[in-house]
């Protein structure tokens, strides 16, 4: 095989496999016991699962990744050879070798097999690999040590599995290395604990327990999407969160996600489900009643909490969650009012990110399925609004050909946060086939019985996520507005304690969430203990600022400092304490968070 250059996305993927295969002879050479599984390229990386005599721990991983870069300079041969499958079999169960063996029986008989040699090392692998093992570079690093279960089966023996990442070259590495410690300082379940937001424990997997600080925040962004969507002619309601199965049988969920679903018997023998989605709940509340053509669109929010099962493998601080409240609506109206309504929800969805300090987004479409339901003619409507309101946006898109649901086709919002990781966020999706499924129906102007089109509309999908995405968009800095702790008033001598908790009192009384922190301990440990908790502003009284009946407002993220009369703080504080407006933003130039 002649040698590779690595420079295109493919050459990339055979650099990270070969990096696998380099991890994997290290292992052997320094675990001659280790049992081999697999070990594919992935994105930005690699990993290979291992089943050691002894569990490895993480102290290894240097040693691990020191034998490799002596590999590299060794520069070992890397053949190809091809075995029958028998050959295959007799030499991987000489070596002990169970995952490989599990693996060759899963092929068909005939078939010829290929195995890659490098060192004492040989694989099962279809290839490609560079010729020898100098060619792979050293621009890698082992990042971590996780558990997998052999095939993903929580029946099958539990693996370690090893991590990293490589690279063309060391400058690439450094800035990949760069952005994970950047995410790290970011990561939301450590400064949910530091900001005292939430927790998670064993006894509810992947259900948060909010603290009352978590809460108010989690409050405060329904508060805001409470206004926009009211503002933008929705109704909320709420749905029960325990039905009867024979709703989830009637809609089609039981069929196609009951295995994603939580149960309950009830002592009379009476199944429900806990809800996954919030859409049937929604066409019941439109059922009741004879409805018009005049009353649609009828739009229908609710923040549902659904319930679903996620294998606990999966799940992710609020990032992946088995229970999670969807800021959802569903949206009746006739096929002609899918135009106007899609493009309605495609403004509020965008200047909602906007407000968040959300600039990067894209779109993804996707379109009709081979096997659908409705006519080709409502789904030309359908997915001409779509595209029209994708456009109107002026937003990058990507088109997913075939990619929609057989019940209709959908937008998808993709959000870049600061560190330059994607976010899909919010949907659109227009569905010709729940309506009817439920049976709902509406009297047309001429009197007769005609099925609404209903549109499913996410604005950040769940809540908790959307939650996580903002501590690790602003790194815990949140905006002013939506910060869980805004101010803490702290005395710099005792004598101005009195003054201190009465200015404490004035911020309470107009609105704003404030502590005060009387402790005997210096201004300085004080600013290092809340800029820890993210608070975004100290407010300090001393002896000065008494007489002249003033505060210094620090804020503690920039640092910046500015004294004022306490009236002109409060109207300012005020300001600051406001739903924030895209549009009214352009003008005043609120400030660009990080
Ligand atoms: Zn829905």
């Amino acid at each position: 095989m002649n040698a590779l250059v690595v420079k295109t996305d493919e050459n990339l993927d055979i650099l990270r496999h070969d990096t696998a295969h380099l991890l994997a002879q290290s292992v052997k050479e320094l675990y001659p016991d280790a049992q081999v599984a697999i070990g594919p390229a992935i994105e930005n990386g690699f990993y290979y699962d291992f089943a050691f005599a002894e569990p490895l721990s993480t102290d290894a991983l240097p040693l691990i990744e020191q034998r490799m870069r002596e590999i590299v300079e060794r520069a070992d041969p890397i053949t190809r050879e091809e075995w029958r499958r028998d050959q295959a079999m007799d030499f991987f169960s000489q070596c002990h070798e169970r995952f490989k063996v599990d693996l060759i029986q899963r092929i068909p008989e005939h078939e010829t097999l290929s195995v890659y040699r490098q060192g004492q090392f040989t694989d099962l692998c279809r290839g490609p690999h560079v010729d020898n093992t100098g060619k792979i570079g050293k621009a890698f690093k082992l990042l971590k040590l996780t558990g997998a279960y052999w095939q993903g089966d929580q029946n099958q023996p539990m693996l370690q599995r090893i991590y990293g990442t490589v690279w063309p070259t060391q400058t690439e590495l450094d800035s990949h290395l760069k952005q994970l410690q950047e995410a790290e300082l970011r990561d939301h379940r450590r400064l949910g604990k530091e900001m005292d937001l939430f927790h998670f424990q064993e006894q509810a997997p992947g259900s948060v327990f909010w603290h009352a600080k978590g809460w108010r925040l989690f409050q405060r962004l329904i508060g805001y999407l409470r206004q926009r969507q009211t503002a933008a002619g929705y109704e909320e309601i709420n749905t029960p969160d325990v039905m009867d199965i024979g709703l989830w049988e009637a809609s089609g969920h039981w069929e196609k996600f009951g295995e994603h679903m939580f149960t309950t018997q009830t002592p009379d023998q009476r199944v429900f489900a806990l809800k996954p989605m919030n859409c049937p709940g929604g066409v019941q509340v439109f059922k009741q009643g004879l409805r018009s053509y005049r009353q649609l669109p009828l739009r229908l929010a609710e923040f549902g909490k659904v319930h679903r099962y996620e294998p606990s493998g999966a799940l992710h601080g609020l990032m992946r969650v088995r229970s999670f409240t969807q800021d959802d609506a569903h949206i009746f109206c006739s096929e002609q009012q899918i135009t106007q309504e899609s493009l309605s929800i495609c403004e509020l969805i965008l200047s909602i990110y906007r407000d968040f300090g959300f600039h990067d987004i894209r779109i993804k479409f996707s379109d009709r399925p081979p096997q659908r339901v409705g006519s080709d003619a409502v789904w030309d409507q359908a997915e001409q609004a779509l595209i029209q309101a994708m456009q109107t946006s002026g937003l990058p898109y990507t088109h997913n050909p075939g990619e929609g649901a057989f019940y209709g086709p959908k937008l998808e919002f993709v959000l870049r946060d600061a560190v330059g990781r994607d976010w899909q966020c919010g949907t659109l999706q227009v569905d010709l086939n729940l309506p009817a499924r439920l049976g709902a129906y509406y009297i047309d102007a001429d009197g007769n019985k005609q099925t609404p089109v209903m549109l499913h509309r996410a604005l950040f999908g769940s809540l908790e996520r959307f939650t996580g995405i903002l501590l690790e968009h602003y790194a815990g800095w949140l905006p002013f507005w939506l910060a869980p702790l805004q101010v803490v008033v702290a005395p710099i001598v005792t004598l101005t304690e009195v003054f201190a908790v009465e200015v404490a009192e004035q911020l309470t009384s107009a609105g704003l969430t404030v502590e005060t922190d009387l402790r005997n301990e210096k201004i300085g440990y004080k600013i290092r203990e809340h800029s820890l908790a993210k608070v975004p502003l100290l407010i300090v009284i001393g002896q000065r600022e008494m007489q002249d009946g003033q505060v210094t407002l620090r804020w503690l993220h920039g640092g910046h400092q500015q004294t004022m009369p306490l009236a002109q703080a409060l109207t300012e504080l005020t300001g600051q304490n406001q739903y924030p407006s895209y549009l009214s933003d352009k003008q005043t130039g609120h400030p660009e968070y990080p």
